[in-house]
């Protein structure tokens, strides 16, 4: 039977790790269990070796193979100690997910005369260092021709390796965080982009830093990503081939109770969900992934998971961790987890809030407003190239969360539209205006609000003295797509499915190129006073004040939500892109090229144009999919359960008029059908040539066009129809499991 919503799934049993005293094992004792980090290394490895790596693992100098050796031999035994039988250089091609190739350390041994072999396990600093997996079938963009097909894996020492269980019980796998790179040393992946988008920041702040007169050797991005999913049941799931091939359902009929009550968000979790979310929480901590929040979402059937922010890179591994390990763990569970962004019509999909700052390697917050004035005037320049960064890139920002399944959310009513903005607060919203104009800051006394001193008592703004920064805890602007939340940006339009590391790579490349013009306008007034060389409070005042009028378009406080917003959006010069094509040609823009490539040297032009390719190509693959998908569905499923209905009232009405009875409502019921039937079968044909259009363009780039200008709308008409179906058709011949069973359990 369809429906099995409602047989109840026992709970899975789970064995929690025990301490030797038998009390169940603290977070802080389970965190990192499965990690090979800095200090099981230090542990296993002579000191001078030791010493050798941590110089050579930010890249300043390259691992030797002595070194390589010892730390291969060292990582083979801890991890074939907890089970290892295998390795594997894990990397994230630019599939959204991550790839990995297992080796076993099996090796075997010939005696001298060659007849002997003997097996031994093996593990060398070359194997640990780089690998070749045959790459041709990962997403290149083009930029691979087929006799330099390969491709190379080579271990990212700056993300520590880890072990994650086997197939077989008490078996495990040993995992090194990797890059992927062609033959000829172009990116093909998604970390080398975020690595070198760091450095390019790094060098920047650290520059900028100096001229405020603080000395720093280096400055990291930070990022904490809340991640969204749906959990459904599995074997409802399975009944539903939309989500199936295509991650959403592209049929199905808004049920008349969905999120309306608001009876959802931070309700009490649903026992089996519980009981994932935990399981999955202990296998997340044992690899070291600092989980720490878990809830209801807005949505039935929603939750959500937020870590503790790391820098960012292992920020990213982690996530991709976080959806790995939930998909395995829901499936013992008997569930189904959904990251789609917007797996179902009428009812709020999900996000990947991305929450990103800049912290020196002190461990200070650059965007953290404090209680010392000097330091303010480094986070206002710090926000305001930030603002400056978004604000001339905004486009490749909008490129950055654009697929196909993210174009379903934005503009929706619970995810921020196409327009890139950025949003405040009152507070420093004030601040900022009082600045620019001059004048004394109004005085908010919010009782709930920190108050942070800048300057001295008195606010006399035509010297060079700041006023007093407040630091609005305030912020819930959900509707912005960028909004500042007391110490860090929340880029709150990243997708849920999406990995985070293209919209942190390219927020990272915009505001490193902004960072390098507001040390270009500071130098200018430092060098304009012979044997000056750090900036003064005038300088900095100055610079501040230019760079508030110069980004004050992007800024935007009121509701992103109103047509309002569109209109004054345009009025300001601001992108309003609606569709992935616009937003993927965005990437070419002289303006984002140019700052990608020669500006920030965080993609080669062969990369920027690959990346092009592929997120074109990958475009229309999706949408042709989704089409030929719905077809099937529709001819296979929804009009054969129809005509079976319609047959059903044929056959009552012709018994109910060999009764003698009156069989109108019957053929009231058949006439209601038969125009939506019609219009369907028309759609459907009109869809299925449409279909052969877009396979007919002459280039990706043209396909993508197509599938965007004459798949989405046709679909979205013969969805309309279909849904209407299922509302008239007699529940026992409807084909799929429904919302209200998919979404409530
Ligand atoms: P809110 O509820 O206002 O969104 P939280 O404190 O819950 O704020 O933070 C949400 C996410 O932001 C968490 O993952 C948190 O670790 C992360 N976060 C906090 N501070 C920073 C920071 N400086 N850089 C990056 N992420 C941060
Ligand atoms: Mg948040």
């Amino acid at each position: 039977e369809a429906k099995l919503g409602a047989v109840a799934n026992a709970p899975r049993h789970v064995d929690y790790p025990l301490a030797q005293s038998g009390r169940v094992q603290f977070p802080s004792e389970l965190f990192g269990q499965n990690v090979f980090g800095l200090k099981e290394l230090q542990k296993s490895l002579p000191k001078p070796v030791y010493a050798q790596y941590v110089k050579q693992m930010r890249g300043r100098q390259t691992l030797d193979k002595t070194t390589a050796d010892a730390i291969a031999h060292a990582v083979r035994v801890w991890a074939m100690d907890r089970g290892a039988t295998h390795f594997t250089h894990w990397f994230q091609p630019q599939t959204g997910s991550t790839a990995e190739k297992h080796d076993s350390f099996l090796t075997l041994k010939y005696s001298n005369s060659g007849d002997d072999a003997s097996a031994i396990d093996t593990f060398s600093g070359s194997q640990l260092l780089q690998s070749e997996p045959d790459a041709s079938s990962f997403p290149s963009g083009g930029m691979r021709t087929t006799f330099e097909a390969r491709g190379y894996t080579v271990w990212d020492t700056t993300s520590p390796m880890f072990i994650r269980p086997g197939a077989i019980k008490g078996t495990a796998t040993l995992y090194v965080p990797s890059v992927f790179i062609s033959y000829n040393g172009q990116a093909l992946d998604e970390k080398t982009i975020l690595l070198r988008a760091n450095e390019a920041l790094s060098r920047n702040a650290v520059k900028l830093l100096r001229l405020l007169g603080e000395n720093v050797t280096r400055v990291f991005t930070t990022l904490g990503t809340e991640q969204e999913y749906f959990l459904i049941d599995r074997a409802l799931y399975a009944l539903r081939p939309d989500l199936k091939l295509t991650g959403r359902t592209l049929l199905g009929a808004v049920p008349p109770k969905h999120q309306q009550l608001e009876d959802h968000y931070f309700g009490k979790i649903p026992s089996r969900v519980l009981a994932t979310m935990s399981e999955a929480e202990l296998e997340l901590m044992q690899l070291g992934v600092p989980v720490k929040t878990r809830h209801n979402e807005v949505a039935p059937g929603q939750f959500e998971l937020a870590p503790i922010f790391e820098e960012a890179t292992v920020a990213v591994d982690h996530n991709l961790l976080v959806m790995d390990v939930l998909h395995q763990v829901a499936h013992r569970h008997k569930l189904k987890v959904l990251f789609h962004e917007k797996p179902f019509r009428g009812i709020n999909g999900s996000g990947k809030h991305c929450n990103w700052s800049m912290s020196t390697d002190q461990g200070d917050n650059l965007l953290d407003p404090t209680v010392k004035p000097e330091t303010n005037y480094r986070f206002l320049l710090f926000l305001l190239a930030t603002l400056l960064g978004v604000h001339q890139h905004q486009g490749i920002l909008r490129t950055s969360i654009s697929s196909a399944s993210n174009d379903h959310r934005l503009g929706a009513q619970e995810a921020p539209p196409g327009i890139i903005s950025a949003f405040l607060g009152e507070q420093l919203t004030e601040v900022l205006d009082a600045i620019e104009q001059k004048r004394t800051i109004k005085n908010f006394s919010v009782p709930h609000m920190q108050t942070i001193k800048l300057g001295g008592t008195v606010l006399d703004l035509k010297v060079s003295v700041l006023p007093e920064i407040v630091r609005d805890l305030t912020d819930r602007n959900r509707t912005s797509p960028f909004a500042f939340t007391g110490n860090k940006f929340e880029f709150r339009a990243v997708g849920s499915k999406q990995s985070p590391s293209f919209p942190v790579a390219i927020l990272t490349a915009a505001v490193a190129s902004a960072l390098g013009q507001v040390i270009s306008l500071l130098e200018a007034r430092i060098q304009s006073t012979p044997g000056k060389f750090v900036a003064t409070e005038d300088d900095k005042l100055a610079v501040i004040r230019e760079l508030i009028t110069k980004t004050k378009a992007i800024r935007f406080e009121g509701d992103n939500y109103s047509d309002a917003w569109v209109q004054e959006a345009e009025k300001r010069g601001l992108l309003n892109i609606k569709d992935c094509p616009t937003a993927f040609a965005q990437l070419l823009e002289p303006v984002n090229a140019d700052m990608l490539t020669k500006g920030t040297g965080v993609f080669t032009p062969e990369e920027l144009h690959s990346r092009y390719h592929v997120l074109v190509e990958r475009y229309a693959k999706d949408v042709l999919i989704e089409a030929g998908t719905l077809v099937f569905l529709v001819n296979q499923h929804v009009l054969p359960a129809t005509f079976e209905y319609r047959k059903n009232l044929a056959d009552t009405i012709v018994a109910l008029k060999g009764a003698g009875a009156d069989a109108a409502p019957e053929v009231a019921a058949i006439n209601a059908l038969t125009p939506i039937v019609s219009a369907v079968q028309a759609e459907i044909a009109a869809l299925s040539k449409a279909i052969d259009e877009v396979h007919a363009a002459e280039d990706p780039v043209e396909e993508a066009k197509r599938a965007n200008a004459l798949l989405r709308p046709l679909m979205a008409t013969v969805r309309d129809h279909a849904d209407q179906l299922e509302d008239l058709v007699a529940d026992k011949f409807w084909p799929y499991p429904k919302y209200t069973e998919l979404l409530f359990q």
